[in-house]
């Protein structure tokens, strides 16, 4: 695809013409940040984290925001630099600077991707391979664990000090898409980089309860309905396995919760033994799904979601279904051919 960044991540050149956008914004110039739909941990905490970064800068003209309802998931409302948040009509249509996090397409920012024309210059950072390099400037480093790493990679280059609250955002980002230091990502300079955050004084066990490990009542009993009827496949994924289950837009009013409480439910679908590939399909509309694929390694999810018009990585990526939920079902199913596995079956 043109445009598309090097695997190698960003070069020299890119990291100066980032640097260059920054450093040579007018006092007064005006800065809009944007992360993708139904933002998760990385998306808002690379976003905010690096906000508060730029206003450290001498950046005063600040709006971040993410596209779809204006809410933010009550796990990151406490998240510094949370006010600098605008819901998405109210976002600058023309802004001197626009910058993207975690985005792996325009695609992913749904209304706000007509922004991108508007803005003098569009940077995009951002750590997944399927990146489609649409901004005028890319920084995409598809060995990055998190994009707060390539966030910070940018904010050393312009000089700017780590304090607690950048480093809150940058945490919170590189934790979750670690799954808090679990996942194959969690390299040596992952830890030295949490290393540097945690030196600013923040506290990993009052994030960590936040982030991960507080939901309302009403949610834990949800979750066990939904865990209740999880469908296990052994023979799916060329005998790989496949575990998934649904949940309903009528279940969370049953329980009355909103749908960001869902998004932890692929950690505990996805730790069945008899399942290489795990999935939780999410009602968004009448007729529409989020799904969420997770592997074990044996399968590489980001081409199940691709071919079926999503994306993400390797071990975790996600796709809009349409129609039906058996169709959805089934089209992960037919997707999960022997041609997309990365290993024979054990
Ligand atoms: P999650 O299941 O946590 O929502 O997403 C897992 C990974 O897949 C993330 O990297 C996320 O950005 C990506 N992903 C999830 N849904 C979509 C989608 O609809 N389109 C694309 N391009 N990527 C997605
Ligand atoms: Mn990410």
């Amino acid at each position: 695809m043109s445009g598309a960044p090097a695997p190698a991540g960003p070069t020299d050149a890119d990291w100066a013409a980032a640097v260059a956008a920054v450093r040579g914004l007018h006092p007064d110039a005006r800065v809009l940040l944007i992360c993708h739909v139904n933002p998760d941990g990385d998306a808002l905490g690379s976003m905010l984290g690096f906000a508060l970064g730029l206003r450290r800068l001498g950046v005063r003209h600040l709006q971040a925001t993410f596209p779809g309802p204006a809410g933010v998931p009550e796990p990151f409302r406490w998240l510094p630099g949370v006010e600098l948040l605008v819901p998405q009509d109210d976002a600058n249509p023309a802004p001197d600077l626009v910058i993207c996090f975690d985005a792996a397409s325009e695609s992913r920012l749904g209304d706000l991707a007509d922004r991108l024309g508007g803005a003098g210059t569009s940077l995009v950072l951002d750590h997944h391979a399927s990146n489609t390099g649409f901004g005028d400037v890319n920084l995409v480093d598809p060995h990055a664990a998190a994009t707060s790493v390539v966030a910070l990679g940018l904010l050393d280059r312009l000089g700017v000090p780590l304090d607690a609250d950048t480093a809150t955002g940058l945490y919170v980002a590189l934790t979750t898409d670690t799954g808090s230091f679990r996942f194959e990502a969690t390299t040596p300079a992952v830890h030295e980089m949490a290393a540097r955050l945690l030196a600013t004084g923040i506290r990993p066990g009052d994030i960590s309860r936040r982030v991960f490990d507080t939901r309302p009542f009403g949610a834990v009993r949800l979750f066990g309905e939904v865990l209740g009827r999880a469908t296990l496949e052994p023979a799916a994924a060329a005998g790989h396995g496949l575990v998934w289950t649904y949940a309903t837009r009528d279940d969370l009013v049953r329980h009355d919760q909103p749908a960001y409480v869902l998004e932890a439910l692929i950690d505990s679908v996805r730790c069945t033994a008899e399942a290489d590939v795990s999935c939780v399909v999410k009602q968004s509309g009448d007729a529409e799904w989020a799904v969420s694929l997770r592997s074990k390694g044996a399968v590489d999810v980001s081409r199940v979601a691709v071919g079926l018009g999503g994306g993400g990585h390797r071990f975790a990526a996600g796709f809009t279904g349409r129609g039906p939920l058996d169709d959805v079902i089934g089209s992960i199913r037919a997707a999960l051919t022997p041609a997309l596995l990365t290993a024979p079956p054990a």
